[in-house]
């Protein structure tokens, strides 16, 4: 809880003056007891017209104040709360956002997306709770019970053995709910969780019939929260009834001893009414702070999650003083690089040593799992490596500004990902000024100008979330655009050119040659086709380097490059 209130700050001023509002609104309960209690011992009982009018006169300015406090308290409460949420909510992507993929894989998608909105709203709604009932609710019971006291003191015996039993009560409820709460939000993550991958991979659950399976995962889910959230809901049921019991059980033995009182002439009837009075507000205010007390350690549950996620520090920093070399050349060099990703026993790079020279094809080429996108996940610092260094124009690249080193490279990924929007919008992605030449001209050199020129809006067409509507085929080639249209001086494609047919890919290739003449181009691939003609060919086996030379080079001294060369003779053949 402590760590949020900095977000707080900007809104000090209006808490306050919610704050006053309440007191306000408090002070007005407090008094119209009383004073109309005075209107009918003094003015109707002795028939004190005058009486009644100046107080009655006091009693309504008294009550219009405290609606009117209450209306303005409950709005100003109302935007602290809503504005507070909002901040958090900022703060809490523009925090993740500079999470490296190291963080991302620890704590998972589904539960960052739960925190910044569920566990969110939980402790908004405490914020507004607060500023309206915990100033409100203490100041009502001691005003309520000195009050009563005023009346009657006699009376007052009867609050002594109604107030402990109520605080028993809710004592006993919220003590049961606590726990519940923490299991309500733990759920909520896991629903979130198997909703995701339930949507997110629907294909393959289709394809392979697991359809009815992720339903029954999810019903699970779904399940246990509903579970935990109706054993919530029983308990808070439980405590309307018990509380009006309590409330109504204390109003008739005040009504029947406050009676005899009144026979006896030693209460008058107006004084009755208002203790009855005192004492609902009391119990009401007990009540309150019941509520509080059960959204509290909800809240703080929340609270602590949020809080969480705002004290990881992303692995991934930029240095104290950046450095960012005096050439730009794009010349990237890897010097006996191991990397380890969290936890794991076996590194999935060891001692990897290269240099990709601009004007040169670099290409990388291995088996599944032998470690090609994590390199280049290296040199674009998704993570920073375990041992050795990664240069670029001879600067290690934990020394660069990390938006600068991004900025000079091309990177296509090897899922392509295209975002909701206009195909526009999307080429556009990582130079927002770009021409519409420009774009068109990166569109036909990645051989994609001529399908989206064939849709229906042409560049305006829009893309769906995911890019669904467009094959994988074509996808690839709009990322390919995308990152043509940069113009940056190193070049990364992780393994594209499979998604693409043989055709297409020699096409893309041949205008990549002349896009990227003077870049540094770093290709990954399967297929030796498409690398054949690369100045260096890097072949790595389960994260080490193999070999590295020209296709012929390798040929001849790289005994796993042979075999994967045969692999792929022999299914041209076949096909
Ligand atoms: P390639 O691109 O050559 O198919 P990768 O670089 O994706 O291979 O993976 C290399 C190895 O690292 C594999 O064994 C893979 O299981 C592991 N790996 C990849 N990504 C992660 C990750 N985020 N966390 C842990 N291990 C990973
Ligand atoms: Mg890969």
């Amino acid at each position: 809880m402590r760590e949020l209130l900095p977000i707080l700050r900007p809104y000090r001023w209006m808490a306050v003056a919610a704050a006053v509002l309440v007191f306000v609104q408090a002070l007005s309960e407090i008094f119209l007891p009383t004073l109309m209690a005075s209107i009918v011992d003094d003015g109707v009982v002795k028939g004190d017209t005058g009486h009644i009018l100046a107080v009655g006169g006091v009693m309504v300015a008294a009550a219009a104040v405290g609606m009117t406090a209450a209306f303005v308290g409950a709005r100003l409460a109302s935007l602290v709360a809503v504005g507070f949420a909002r901040d958090l909510r900022n703060k809490l992507f523009a925090h993740v956002s500079s999470f490296s993929l190291q963080e991302f894989d620890k704590v998972g998608t589904a539960t960052l997306i739960t925190r910044t909105t569920n566990d969110v709203a939980q402790v908004q709604q405490l914020v507004f709770m607060s500023l309206r009932m915990m100033i409100r609710a203490p100041l009502m019971a001691v005003g309520g019970i000195v009050m009563a006291v005023v009346q009657d003191a006699r009376l007052s015996l009867l609050l002594a053995a109604a107030i402990p039993l109520l605080a028993v009560v809710i004592t006993v409820i919220s003590r049961k709910g606590m726990p519940l709460f923490k299991a309500v939000q733990e759920k909520i993550d896991r629903l979130n969780l198997v909703t995701r991958e339930g949507l997110a991979g629907i294909r393959v659950i289709r394809a392979f019939n697991r359809t009815q399976y992720e339903e029954n995962r999810f019903d699970g889910a779904n399940r246990e929260l509903t579970g935990t959230a109706v054993r919530v809901g029983r308990l808070m049921a439980a405590m309307d009834p018990a509380m009006s019991t309590i409330f109504n059980a204390t109003a008739i033995a005040i009504l029947w001893f406050g009676g005899i009182r009144v026979d006896l002439g030693e209460l008058q009837v107006g004084r009755l009414m208002a203790f009855i009075q005192y004492a609902m507000q009391i119990m009401f205010s007990l009540m309150m702070v019941s509520m509080i007390l059960v959204m509290v350690p909800r809240a703080a549950v929340s609270a602590s999650r949020i809080a969480e996620v705002l004290r990881m520090r992303p692995s991934v920093t930029d240095p104290e003083e950046p450095q960012v070399p005096a050439e730009n050349l794009g010349v990237v060099e890897f010097e006996n690089v191991t990397f380890y990703y969290p936890g794991a026993e076996v590194p999935a790079l060891r001692g990897v040593s290269f240099t990709a020279r601009p004007g040169q094809v670099t290409a990388i080429i291995g088996s599944i799992g032998s470690g090609k996108s994590t390199l280049v996940s290296l040199l674009l610092r998704f993570y920073d490596v375990t041992e050795g260094s990664i240069r670029v124009d001879g600067v290690d690249i934990r020394k660069w500004p990390q938006k600068e080193l991004r900025d000079r490279i091309g990177y296509v990924p090897q899922r392509a990902m295209l975002f909701s929007g206009t195909v526009r919008e999307n080429l556009r992605y990582g130079k927002p000024d770009a021409t519409d030449g420009e774009l068109r001209h990166a569109a036909e050199a990645a051989q994609a100008a001529e399908f989206v020129e064939r849709l229906e809006d042409g560049y305006d067409a829009l893309v769906a979330q995911g890019g669904t509507n467009l094959s994988g085929g074509q996808r690839q080639r709009l990322t390919i655009a995308r990152a043509l249209v940069r113009r940056p001086k190193i070049y990364v494609f992780d393994d594209n050119f499979s998604a693409l047919d043989f055709k297409t890919d020699a096409k893309v290739r041949m205008a990549l040659r002349r896009e990227t003449a003077d870049a540094t181009v770093i290709i990954i691939a399967q297929r030796v086709a498409t690398i054949m003609d690369a100045d260096q060919i890097i072949v790595l086996d389960a994260g080490e380097v193999a070999g590295i030379g020209t296709h012929r080079e390798l040929l001849e001294s790289c005994q796993i490059y042979r075999e994967i060369v045969a692999s792929q003779l022999a299914e041209e053949v076949i096909a």
